[in-house]
């Protein structure tokens, strides 16, 4: 099986304590995130790198991994 294939992974993220720093736009190594009208959102992109999930300061980032 190709264990780089079957990782499916979503980011779940907790508006009310996101604080819109950019920290996490600007880590994302596939530039899934983006602050657009005062929010964050994704693009349905994630690897599940995990590492907005550990640099957000604020905790508003979980990262959903699912496999296929
Ligand atoms: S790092 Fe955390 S607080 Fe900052 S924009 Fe991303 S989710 Fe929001
Ligand atoms: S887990 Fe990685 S790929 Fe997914 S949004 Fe966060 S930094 Fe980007």
């Amino acid at each position: 099986m190709n264990r780089l294939s079957k990782k499916k992974a979503r980011v779940q993220i907790n508006h009310k304590f996101c604080k819109l720093c950019g920290i996490c736009v600007d880590f994302c190594p596939v530039k899934n995130l983006l602050i657009t009208d005062h929010k964050l959102i994704d693009f349905a992109k994630c690897t599940g790198c995990g590492t907005c999930e550990k640099r957000c300061p604020d905790f508003a980032i979980t990262i959903i991994t699912s496999n296929e």
